[in-house]
């Protein structure tokens, strides 16, 4: 018997009830509070694994949001280490400041490389950045008797009243969301429909799926086509593809700067000349060679970094790491670098954005919650992360052109 002294009699016998298999750990929810759920929980599963989590069981985050919004069987929290790099001179449409990056990560060197990266923009006027494209995507897959009926489908989902009716489904499900395209895409007897909205603030997975889902409840009355399933893998949510690095799904967004050629020595202890070089052999040439869908150095790091500490979806990384970064020197000699980011599934509201401490690091950058016009709070998110991404490409290519990568890892200890 485990006997827990901050268990009143009644969660004891529940607790003793869990870890006999009694009870299932997802019902204690029903049973309790969410706190003593999370504790009771935590109990069973350190009888059962002989751990005493010490560390797991101190946060300061609201268990009752978080359970209902973020997670299921919640026994505890975990905690990465959050450092500040910059700061970040941005001239975007969206973000136009200097801005201090929240970068949460256990890879020792990224913020120091991030950062140094930060500070060569900075001090170059800034990093240039727009966005030219912003729409999430669901794709459904639909099976039809033969390509006669794919084709009435294909043609009938293209008229414009059917296209205004789907919107007006789609609409009645979201206050902020709005349906902009239907594309199908056909193999076979199989059609994918490919929806792209606009989630103004919200990355808006779950709004563009409950959007999805009500549409096709108006195609089978309409049009008869029976769904196999509300994503047919064409969206293509959270796994590298090429149609995302193509269409773009959440904001593409570029961002570039001119370094110049005085400040590249001095930064980076290289010439502009060997960055390129290094750029082009290895982001652009091995990447090709590798048959990467990513042509950059590590843009991953720096998104994965700003992902977890401001409340995203982790997961899009897999999208954010089709980076593709250009270097090239100018005809005065100086840096011209640029970062074109096809896939930034990121938003202000919704998600993990409420959590206590994602909540904060969206405030250091100023973009918690429903921007002004809506929407325009997520723009400024991506516009940050997409010259955060620049920032930590010119670092990283930079050591390389240096000979200084292995050097910088082994001076910090690892
Ligand atoms: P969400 O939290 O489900 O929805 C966002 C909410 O914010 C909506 O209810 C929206 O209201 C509201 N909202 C308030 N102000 C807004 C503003 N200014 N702009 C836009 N919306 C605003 O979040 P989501 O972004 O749709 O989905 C993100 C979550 O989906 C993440 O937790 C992610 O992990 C998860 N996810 C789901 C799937 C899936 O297939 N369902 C796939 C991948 C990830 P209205 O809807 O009334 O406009």
């Amino acid at each position: 018997m485990v006997s827990k002294l901050d268990l009143s009699e009644d969660e004891q016998a529940l607790l003793e009830k869990v870890i006999s298999g009694e009870i299932s750990s997802h019902k204690i929810d029903s049973l309790t509070d969410k706190e003593t759920a999370v504790r009771i929980r935590r109990y069973a599963l350190e009888a059962s694994c002989g751990v005493d989590f010490e560390h797991i069981q101190n946060y300061s985050i609201d268990v009752e949001a978080a359970t209902k919004r973020n997670i299921e069987n919640m026994v505890g929290v975990i905690q990465i280490p959050l450092g500040a790099a910059g700061p970040l001179k941005v001239n975007g449409e969206f973000a136009d400041g200097v801005y201090t990056l929240p970068l949460a990560t256990t890879e020792g060197a990224l913020v120091a490389s991030v950062n140094r990266g930060c500070s060569a923009i900075t001090r170059s006027g800034g990093a240039n950045v727009r966005i030219f494209q912003d729409v999430m995507t669901r794709a459904p897959v639909f099976r039809l008797e033969n390509v006669i009926q794919v084709r009435k489908f294909a043609d009938w989902v293209k008229e414009p009243e059917v296209l205004e009716q789907m919107k007006a489904k789609a609409a009645e499900t979201t206050r902020f969301g709005k349906l902009l395209s239907v594309d199908p895409y056909v193999l076979g007897n199989t059609v994918y429909l490919r929806f792209s909205y606009d989630t103004k603030d919200a990355m808006g997975m779950n709004m563009v799926t409950i959007a999805t889902d009500a549409v096709l409840s108006l195609i089978e009355d309409e049009f008869g086509a029976i769904p196999i399933s509300l994503s047919g893998n064409m969206c293509t949510d959270k796994k590298p593809a090429a149609i995302n690095t193509i269409l773009g799904r959440g904001k593409t967004v570029v961002a570039d700067v001119v370094l110049p050629k005085e400040l590249v020595e001095k930064r980076f202890k290289c010439k502009p000349e060997t960055m390129v070089e290094v750029n082009y052999r290895k982001n652009l040439l091995g990447s090709a060679r590798a048959g990467s869908l990513g042509f950059n150095a590590h843009a991953a790091n720096i998104i994965a970094a700003m992902y977890l500490a401001c409340g995203q979806d982790a997961a899009h990384v897999v999208e954010g790491s089709t980076t593709i970064t250009t270097m090239e020197l100018t005809k005065y000699g100086d840096l011209y670098c640029s970062v074109t980011l096809p896939s930034v599934a990121v938003g202000t509201v919704g998600g993990g954005t409420n959590l206590a401490t994602q909540a904060e690091c969206l405030n250091i950058l100023g973009v918690k919650g429903s921007g002004n016009p809506p929407g325009s709070n997520s723009k400024k998110l991506a516009e940050i992360v997409a010259a955060a991404v620049l920032a930590g490409e010119m670092s990283l290519v930079g050591a390389q052109a240096a000979g200084h990568l292995a050097k910088a890892h082994a001076e910090l200890g690892r």
